[in-house]
């Protein structure tokens, strides 16, 4: 190594051109920013960096390729420093650009999702509370902090209090008040290895023919896609649990991604029996160490399976070798805020990158995804009967013009009979009303006048605990008043239709010595609240379940034999493209929660039009028959999944301006071969949160890039003032 004094001549030694790389930085910028290279530096795509911003430091990933924004490299600001922690890894950062690339997002925006800078950055010793010796709770709240802590493991604040269900001024204050001492927190590997060598449950052929198939998958280490689809009941969840052992066995991670994982207690107690160990679970709810905790343990290897929510795809696994999508029908994937993706595609793309296999699990597989099956993209494996004998339920119709139910009530008189013979039986029913509240609207016998949001073109839902009318779309909520706002006419407000709450009190007056339970998101707050209403109904201390769609998830409840369907029509309304399909899928779902063990199971469906396809798909137990049905009508149409739809959705503070944003995107409207746009049209919400809001849609061949088209039109239309444009590729909601 050559050393040069200062004042040596350094013409010969010195570089031509100063190094120059890519750093995209977690915001909403377009792309990477060029940062020059300091001496001494030597910094690697990947790798975590500091650098000027305006007049901040912001922190960065050194990113791929050349950047060269057409900045001098004499202007080029230096990388203040190359972190020494794991980098981000190769596969990561190009999902991030695909992502970004599919979405049309900005890059930046994407990145930051996948980027935990708390997590990333070396830790400080960590400190957190204990209990004091001695101390003794003066209050209620205070007694829940003090009863977290009994077990004399130190706590953060955040943790604690989500742990005893106060806000952490609580904590904080016992702390000010000497009741709680600072400790250090234990560390200790956070994830013990599951071990795939356990014996699991006993699989009947058809579930261990299924499961070697996806083992082999597992272990050829390459990239594909496998339908693992299969009756409710049928033991998919211990099929692919195989394809885990078969990850964990060849030393990589694995990614099991479930549409609900707060309602997921029944899944992580199989996860244990099968394995030994809990898995590693990520979703928003953790709280701030659980989630430095668990990122950190991702990147470094040492958590062997994780078990989450769409934004584990971001997480930064360094040898993903298995992708899992529980549910992959549900909507609940598609994240509608921010980047706006569709996690179970996603997924597919984050296993191609890291050259893993996926695996899309469902009783009712999406139409998205039969097609591929169909066109020979995915693999599919089919588990043909209920497991250990059990029998689907029979499932058959209540005409309610035929067995309408009493004035002002909504449940069938066979309805009622089947419930109390199930009781009498010594067995468990459950009642489903995808439908929160008391009731769905509010109107004046008077004048007839209709409770509207403010904000919104909604209805405002009536919440009879809370007495409140609230708006489900922007969360306005405003008490019951005691007048007509508009006739002024005193006690003239009348619900109109059922909520599960009304259900609720329906059977309350005709089950009086039922115990029942309710199971919908306005009573199961807080983490534990759905694993321990399971554990009651597992118990048998409950007779009666009246739910909303949390009760179809995935739930396995041996006792429960008889699934009343309340308004089957429901889901049907609605110009959607999927509402048949979701309906059919939604409703199969809570049906397959009946009769899962020995005793067989029934379902009722209470409706208007028995004779409609969805119904009868139902009765005969013909799903395949019905997608096939579904396909034929969407496929002459070009509609997905025989063709690509874009949603631009134009938002403005006023109509005016709305409607002139629309009128100037509309004109630009592309043209071409396969090429059609719809609109613009008012969206079904007009007004949602105050905007108003407009919408084009860009309907295309399968065989035409959306992209390329959609940001071609952007860039002749410009979003001035309060005015904005959202793209939505592939949407689910329509609303
Ligand atoms: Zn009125
Ligand atoms: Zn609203």
């Amino acid at each position: 190594m050559v050393s040069l004094r200062s004042d040596e001549p350094r013409l010969l030694f010195e570089a031509p051109t100063r190094k120059r790389v890519p750093v995209l930085l977690p915001r909403p910028f377009r792309g990477p920013f060029d940062y020059a290279v300091a001496p001494g530096q030597e910094p690697a795509p990947g790798d975590v960096v500091m650098v000027p911003l305006n007049r901040r430091e912001e922190v960065g990933i050194v990113w791929d390729g050349v950047a060269d924004n057409g900045v001098g490299d004499n202007k080029l600001r230096p990388i203040t420093a190359v972190l020494d922690v794991l980098p981000m890894p190769a596969a990561l950062r190009k999902f991030v650009d695909w992502v970004a690339a599919y979405t049309l997002a900005m890059p930046g925006e994407v990145l930051a999702m996948a980027l935990r800078i708390p997590a990333m950055l070396p830790e400080t010793p960590p400190v957190g509370w204990r209990l004091k010796p001695g101390a003794s709770a003066s209050t209620a709240a205070r007694a829940k902090v003090a009863a977290a802590l009994a077990d004399g493991v130190a706590r953060t604040t955040s943790d604690l209090a989500r742990a005893a269900g106060v806000s952490a001024g609580v904590v904080r204050g016992m702390g000010q008040a000497g009741l709680l001492e600072p400790a250090l927190l234990l560390s200790r590997p956070p994830f013990d290895r599951p071990d795939a060598a356990r014996v699991g449950p006993t699989l009947s052929a058809d579930q261990a023919a299924a499961g070697q198939s996806l083992r082999d998958a597992v272990t050829a280490r390459a990239f594909g896609v496998t339908l693992l689809d299969g009756v409710t009941g049928s033991g998919k969840t211990e099929v692919y649990l195989e394809a885990v052992a078969a990850c964990l066995e060849a030393g990589r991670q694995a990614l099991v991604l479930l549409p609900e994982i707060a309602l997921s207690s029944q899944w992580l107690e199989r996860f244990e029996r099968r394995f030994g160990v809990a898995p590693a679970v990520w979703h928003s709810d953790l709280g701030s160490r659980t989630r430095r905790v668990t990122w950190r343990a991702v990147a470094e290897g040492t958590a062997p399976v994780v078990v989450g929510a769409r934004s584990a795809l971001f997480l930064p696994f360094p040898d993903l070798g298995l992708i899992v999508v529980d549910e992959e029908h549900e909507t609940a994937f598609k994240q509608e805020d921010g980047v706006v993706y569709h996690a179970r595609d996603m997924a597919v793309v984050r296993a191609r990158l890291s050259d893993a296999p996926a695996v899309l699990v469902s009783a009712t597989p999406s139409l998205e995804t039969l097609a591929n099956v169909e066109a020979g993209r995915y693999g599919q494996v089919t588990l043909q009967a209920r497991h250990g004998g059990a029998s689907l339920p029979a499932v058959e119709a209540i005409d309610l013009r035929e067995f309408p139910p009493e004035r002002g009530r909504f449940l069938s008189p066979r309805l009622i009979a089947a419930v109390e013979e199930t009781f009498a039986r010594g067995e468990q029913a459950m009642l489903f009303l995808n439908r929160r509240g008391y009731a769905p609207l509010t109107l004046c016998r008077h004048c007839g006048h209709r409770m509207q949001c403010p904000n919104c073109t909604a209805w405002l839902v009536e919440h009879r605990v809370r007495r409140t009318l609230a708006c489900h779309h922007c969360g306005h909520n405003e008490p019951i008043p005691p007048t007509c706002p508009s006739c002024e006419a005193p006690h003239s407000l009348v619900p109109i239709g059922p909520g599960v709450e009304r259900i609720t009190e329906e059977a309350e007056a005709v089950f009086a010595d039922a115990r029942r339970l309710v199971m919908a998101s306005d009573t199961l707050t807080g983490p534990n609240a759905a694993a321990e209403a399971a554990h009651r109904i597992e118990q048998r201390e409950v007779d009666l379940i009246i739910g909303t769609q949390i009760v179809a998830k995935g739930w396995h409840f041996p006792h429960l034999t008889l699934v009343g369907v309340v308004d089957a029509d429901l889901g049907l309304a609605g110009g959607d493209l999927r509402a048949a399909e979701r309906t059919v899928q939604l409703l199969h779902q809570v049906a397959g929660r009946a009769g899962r063990a020995e005793a067989p199971g029934r379902v009722l469906l209470q409706t208007f039009s028995p004779e409609h396809p969805v119904m009868q798909a139902l009765i005969e137990g013909d799903l395949a028959g019905f997608m096939a049905t579904e396909a034929e009508i969407r496929r002459p149409g070009g509609w997905p999944p025989y063709g690509r739809l874009a949603a631009l959705i134009i938002s403005a503070d006023t109509a005016v301006a709305a409607d002139e944003l629309a009128r100037d995107v509309g004109r630009m409207a592309p043209r071409g071969d396969g090429v059609t746009v719809l609109g613009p049209a008012p969206a079904p919400f007009a007004i949602l949160r105050g905007r108003h809001r407009r919408r084009l849609l860009l309907k295309t061949r399968r065989d035409v890039a959306v992209q390329p088209i959609l940001r071609e039109w952007l860039t002749h239309v410009r979003a001035t003032g309060t005015a904005r444009i959202d793209v939505d590729v592939d949407p689910v909601s329509f609303l």
